[in-house]
């Protein structure tokens, strides 16, 4: 594999395949994230008709943030100092303040867009309370996947605010290639939100060196914001903003101007500079007036945000009460269960039974009972796969039991 040097130092964001995963599982998402989709677009439409740039006469729109920090060693409960300076960045990318904007082509530079989007640390928490906007837990996971695992107390993570009022931003060791991830606009409540690695959040610490800029949290709040890769995510693709110009795929690493595709329209090609491309922190720079439309549709009259423009979480004298307390909450270990299968059912002559022990005691009673109570087979799971015969059997259903006392499972099997 020589590519796999370079493959690791690629940006990979998992917000589309979040997405697909969750509209193939969740009928209820996949309708609403539908919705959402068309909000954007018929008030893209509506301000068009009315010849207004975006919602709200460009209003600044103030976003509170809460950032859920979980950590399973000291390096990853990263700083204040850390999570300070992603805030920074966050908000002069949003704002077309960032320093390195001198470097894009002038022809990309007419079109580069100030959201009028800012975003601050949660200044009041859901109960009124003084909060810092930062939440600290100990995690007994030592690796996070795409999963929403984190944004779930019972699973190891932490709980979101309400996502109604609050950009939630979870920060964790987020496991393989991916970045970060992002819910759609649309999406269940309870799982809105950021997800990010805590090596690729903010400009200081303990950052890989392709992703020290904190342009990975800026992709996926664009995002959270329904703005979509600059690819359309399929080659040539549409991402729905009329001034991105069409782009075979995705860019990596640091390309050159310009950059040419199968189909650039321009000899001014791909905007590999826009920050929902896949280039390194130091090559991207700039969102653009019809991704600014998009994000800011979201928040016009009746539609999926619009609840933001009442959030006064950003605001420190509308406090009351003494602070809520932070760094001192530690989430409880994840629960291990073990696993059983059993196949197969309905059975014939002999069945299998697999058997994957939460810890490393390894011993497990194995019982079948007929429907009345009688026990008719006794046994003892030893290994991952044990092979049971059931050939004395009548046919008919039967109880299995497997464990003892609190840890016991039941399940029915058929024989043949
Ligand atoms: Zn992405």
């Amino acid at each position: 594999m020589i590519l796999s040097g370079s493959l690791q130092a690629q940006r990979n964001c998992g917000s589309e395949a979040y997405r697909s995963e969750l509209v193939q599982n969740n009928p209820a998402a996949a309708q609403s994230i539908q919705a959402a989709e068309l909000q954007i677009k018929s008030t893209l439409l509506k301000n068009k008709l009315v010849a207004r740039r975006d919602t709200s006469a460009n209003e600044l729109i103030n976003i509170p943030v809460v950032v859920h920090v979980l950590y399973n060693n000291a390096g990853q409960n990263i700083s204040e100092t850390q999570i300070l300076s992603q805030l920074t960045a966050l908000n002069k990318d949003f704002s077309n303040q960032n320093s390195d904007k001198i470097n894009r082509p002038l022809v990309f530079d007419n079109v580069a867009a100030d959201a009028r989007i800012r975003f601050c640390l949660a200044q009041v928490a859901p109960d009124g309370r003084p909060a810092k906007g930062i939440i600290r837990k100990q995690t007994s996971m030592a690796v996070f996947a795409a999963d929403d695992a984190v944004k779930s107390s019972m699973r190891g993570g932490d709980d979101a605010w309400d996502s109604k009022k609050y950009l939630n931003i979870w920060v964790c060791n987020l496991g393989g290639r991916t970045l970060g991830y992002a819910s759609l606009p649309g999406g269940p409540a309870d799982l809105d939100g950021v997800v990010i690695g805590f090596d690729v959040f903010g400009t200081v610490g303990n950052l890989r060196p392709q992703f020290n800029k904190g342009r990975t949290l800026t992709h996926e709040v664009g995002h959270w914001l329904g703005v979509k890769h600059i690819w359309g995510d399929t080659e040539c693709g549409d991402d729905e903003a009329d001034d991105t110009p069409r782009q075979r795929t995705y860019n990596f690493g640091c390309p050159s101007f310009p950059a040419v595709s199968a189909c650039s329209e321009t000899a001014d090609g791909d905007m590999f500079m826009n920050f929902m491309d896949f280039s390194d922190d130091a090559c991207m720079n700039m969102f653009t007036i019809e991704q600014k439309k998009r994000m800011r549709a979201l928040f016009a009259t009746g539609n999926l945000r619009n609840s933001f423009l009442t959030s006064m979480a950003c605001d420190s004298t509308l406090v009351q009460g003494g602070p809520v307390a932070v760094d001192t909450v530690t989430a409880p270990v994840a629960v291990k269960q073990d696993v059983y299968s059993m196949y197969p059912n309905p059975a014939s002559s002999f069945v299998t039974v697999e058997y994957k022990p939460a810890m490393a005691l390894i011993k497990k009673s194995f019982a079948v009972y007929t429907i009345t109570g009688v026990k008719v087979v006794s046994s003892e799971l030893t290994q991952e796969k044990t092979r049971v015969s059931l050939s004395y059997l009548k046919q008919g259903i039967y109880i299995v039991r497997l464990g003892e006392g609190n840890d016991t499972v039941t399940m029915k099997i058929v024989k043949q």
